[in-house]
């Protein structure tokens, strides 16, 4: 048996172009969704995160601007253009970049965007609002996740849904949304005894681990669905999951390839959240 592709850049496409449309109809009606980036720091992978932000925002008509501050920028300061961010009626989307540089406390700058701007959905106060069910932002990653489960029509209801990595930003939102979907959910992590076994009882299997190929095809179960979050780099340059595709793909009922899987659906989750948030400030305002 060979799994069936879920193909994440296809889905994504199609995601952005419905955005696309939705902008120009709130533009019709005066309503211009708006982004801003804030990236503190060099890190070269940050900037190619940020750089393809925009150009994803420009593409669906979306506003976009990059706020870059220098490595050693202080952590007031951070707040502060936050601040005026969160006060800029152009701006209905932030989105700090991570990681930020070590001497400033990432809870507290996440915690000073606006609940209402939180578009990577990383607010506490978002994150309690899934917890618990209620509508908020939702976090990109995992959200993306879900869209590709619907979006195939693969069942979530009943099933055995194992999740290997326990991070708030992929593992335990998405754990929650299946959850809410009424799967029956395992989380595991680095204490976790008995992967192997614990991974072999997933009718939904989710790497988000960083650990690259460590999901080998005998941890899968047969016909599984098998989603690959992790994005590794190789000594040759090239992109690689937490799943050893080779050998998955022949168990697995359902896969996603790296790349071209979880991460093209990541920024169009951005997008949506965007797009969400100017239609929520819309209402409110
Ligand atoms: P993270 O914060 O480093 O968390 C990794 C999690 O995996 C931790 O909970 C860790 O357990 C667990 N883990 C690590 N090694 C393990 C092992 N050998 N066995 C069992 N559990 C293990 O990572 P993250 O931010 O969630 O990201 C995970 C991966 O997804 C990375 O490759 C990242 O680049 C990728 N990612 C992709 C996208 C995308 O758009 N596609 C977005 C975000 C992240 P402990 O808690 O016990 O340490």
């Amino acid at each position: 048996m060979s799994a069936k592709i879920i193909d994440g850049k296809a889905v994504s496409k199609k995601i952005r172009e419905e955005i696309r449309e939705e902008v120009e109809k709130l533009k019709s009606v005066g309503v211009h969704p708006g982004l801003a980036v804030v990236l503190a720091g060099d890190n070269p992978a940050s900037r190619v995160y940020v750089k393809n932000k925009g150009e994803a925002c420009r593409s669906a008509g979306i506003h976009s601007e990059e706020h870059k501050l220098p490595a050693d920028v202080k952590e007031s300061e951070l707040i502060d253009i936050i601040n005026r961010l969160n006060k800029d009626p152009r701006i209905n989307g932030i989105l700090v970049q991570l990681p930020l540089p070590l001497h400033i406390n990432k809870e507290l700058v996440l915690k000073s965007i606006s609940p209402d701007k939180d578009v990577d959905g990383f607010h506490e106060i978002n994150m309690g609002r899934l917890f618990i069910g209620q509508e908020g932002l939702i976090p990109c990653t995992p959200f993306g996740i879900i869209k590709l489960l619907e979006y195939y029509n693969i069942p979530v209801e009943g099933k055995f849904a194992v999740v290997v990595g326990r991070s708030n930003i992929v593992g335990k939102p998405v754990a929650m949304m299946l959850l809410h979907r009424n799967a029956t959910v395992a989380i595991c992590h680095t204490r976790t005894k008995n992967l192997k076994e614990v991974c072999l009882m997933g009718d939904i299997l989710i790497a988000a681990a960083g650990r690259q190929g460590m999901i080998t095809g005998d941890m899968v179960k047969e016909g599984a669905v098998v989603i690959d979050v992790g994005i590794n780099r190789m000594d040759n340059g090239k992109l690689t999951g937490d799943v050893d595709f080779e050998s998955a793909v022949k168990k697995a009922g359902w896969i996603t390839p790296v790349p071209g899987g979880v991460g093209p659906m990541t920024i169009a989750m951005l997008l949506y959240n965007t797009l969400k948030a100017a239609k929520m400030g819309h209402h409110n305002g």
